[in-house]
Order: structure tokens, then sequence, then C-alpha cells
């Protein structure tokens, strides 16, 4: 990548992150003990970043579910805010996976902005709907999104963006630290215990939240193989992960460090009260489960339904 001058000084995109300010924000952790920052608030210059990545033709894929009556609860306000705040600047593709296209809402889109839905089967299970997402992401970035973008993000829909959401959070591979767990000690993370299960593990780093992940189209596509694979393996083994996808998700970045880490100001539950959120960018849905989750009775609430 050819260099570009931010201030007088060259830099490429991996000098901004290393420009970053680890002391900006001398109450919380911003940076991992493998070296990888934590993004708070502070830390950086967003514009920098905004110019280093339009410079290099960054251009990012939006994946996110919304599947049975998640589609009318939430879906349009999160594309709405995404317009407003996700990435600025640079061309986005959503790519909206559903059972009913036809009830995707039109959606203003700015210039460079698209979307694109995508006809998925609905999982008669809530828990499948959440976990076989991996299958999913992982063939549309090698059929489609490898070839057209730099980097994927993957979002759940219960959520709406507030605040920038912009540049400074692509990387390689990115995980979030979970707005409940982030001042917890490692004992409480709600790792998956069970060791018939592939997500088991003892002990960790942090505990990750699986609303959103992204990075570079390579590594995406390697975290959705590696957790569908212990999905697909717990599924004939008859077991569940505790927390579905985002069990193995964490049980990934524990073996596969990611390259960048995204505070909690970056996934906020309004319900926490805390001084050491300074902007909130994304915030919780307010969750509606008994209304909102397929309700379907089936034989395989043990969680070893076929797919
Ligand atoms: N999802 C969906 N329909 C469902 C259940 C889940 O579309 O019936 C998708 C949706 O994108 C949702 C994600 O899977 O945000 C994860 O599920 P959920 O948000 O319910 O999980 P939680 O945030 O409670 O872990
Ligand atoms: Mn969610």
């Amino acid at each position: 990548m050819t260099p570009k001058p931010v201030g007088g000084k060259l830099v490429t995109m991996k000098d901004l992150d290393n420009m970053l300010n680890y002391k900006a924000r001398p109450a919380v952790q911003t940076q991992t003990a493998w070296q990888a920052p934590i993004m708070w608030e502070g830390m950086w210059e967003a514009l920098d970043y905004d110019r280093i990545h339009a410079d290099n033709h960054t251009s990012v894929a939006l994946t996110v579910f919304a599947v049975g009556r998640y589609l009318e609860a939430y879906l349009e306000t999160f594309l709405v805010s995404a317009e407003q705040h996700f990435m600025i600047g640079l061309p986005v593709m959503y790519y909206v996976f559903t059972e009913r296209p036809e009830d995707v809402p039109i959606i203003d889109l700015a210039p460079h902005r698209n979307l694109r839905v995508i006809r998925v089967k609905r999982h008669s299970r809530w828990q499948d709907i959440s976990m076989m997402r991996m299958k999913t992401i992982s063939e549309l970035i090698d059929s489609e999104i490898k070839y057209l973008f730099s980097h994927v993000f993957c979002f759940d829909v219960d959520q709406r963006f507030v605040g920038r959401f912009g540049s400074e959070a692509l990387g390689d591979s990115v995980a979030l630290l979970h707005a409940h767990y982030y001042t917890l000690p490692k004992t409480r993370f709600s790792y998956d215990r069970n060791n018939k299960s592939k997500a088991c593990m003892e002990t960790g780093d942090y505990y990750y939240h699986a609303a959103i992940f992204g990075g570079s189209c390579g590594s995406v596509k390697a975290i959705a193989d590696a957790c569908l694979a212990g999905i697909v393996e717990d599924k004939q083994n008859g077991v569940e992960a505790l927390w579905h996808d985002e069990s193995h998700l964490n049980k990934y970045f524990f073996i596969h460090k990611p390259s960048k880490l995204l505070s909690p100001e970056y996934c906020w539950d309004r319900n926490l009260n805390r001084k050491d959120i300074f902007v909130t960018r994304l915030i919780w849905a307010p969750k509606d489960y008994d209304r909102l989750r397929v309700q379907e009775p089936t034989a395989a609430d043990n969680g070893t339904a076929p797919l």
C-alpha cells in the first residue's frame, strides 16, 4: 500500500493503529496482552482513519439477518440508523437475509451505498436461525463479497446506531467486548463449560459479544467456518453450546486472537449505567423474546434438530 501523508507524516492503515493514543483513557484497558488495540473514544483522530480508508478504496459489506418477526420489529430502524452512522463516506453494501424479501422496507441510501436482499430458509428454532448465520455468511463471502469488498461486518438486527461507527473499527479480525462482562473477572464469564461441546473453554481472555464481529473477507470467512464446524459437530453429538454461536465465537477468538477489539461503546445496553462509557455508537434495542422469537414447539428442543 502506498503511504499517505497525515499531518506531514507518512502513514499506512497499520500505522494509524500504531498511532493510537493508548493513554487517552486511563480508567480502562486500551490494549490486549497480545498488543491489539481496544478502541475507546478519545484514542484516535476519526478523520485520519476516514481519509486513509477513502484513499485506499476500502469498501465494506454489512450482513444482517431479519427472519420471522425480527423483520418488522427491528430491520427498518437498524438500516435507517446505519445510513446515519455506519462507515459514512465509504462504499457500503447491506446484505439483508430474510425468508420474506418482499417485506423488506425501502430505505433511502446515500451514493455508493447499496442494499441487497437474499432469501434464506427460516429455521424453526431461533437458536438455529442465530447459529446458521455462520453458514450463510461463509457462503456469501466466497461467492460474492470477497470479490467486491475489502471488509465484512456481521451484525445482529436488534440494535440501533446512535453515534459514529466509523472506519477506525476496521481491522483484520475484529471482536466486540460484551457490555455485561467487560468489568467482571474471568471466572464470571459466561463461556460454555460443557466438555461435550466444541465451544467448551475453561478460561479465556475476554467475553466477546456475537452481536458484532468483522474483519477482512478472509478472516471473517475463517471465523464463520470454524464456528459452523463446531456447531455442526455439536449437533452430531446431540449437544448445543450455552450461548449458541456466541459460545463458538468466544472459543474461536481465544485460539485465534482478534487483531482489534471494540469497546462496549460500540454496542451498549442503556439499562447499564457506567461512567467509563464516553459515547454510545450502537445501542441494544429492547428485547421482546416472548413475542418475537419463533415459538413453534419442536421435538428438537434439545438442540439436535436436523438442519
Ligand atoms: N434472528 C432473526 N430471527 C429470529 C432470531 C434471530 O432474524 O427469530 C437473527 C437476528 O439478526 C438477531 C440474531 O439472529 O439479531 C441473534 O438473535 P438474538 O438477537 O435474538 O440473540 P441475542 O441478542 O439475544 O443473543
Ligand atoms: Mn441480538
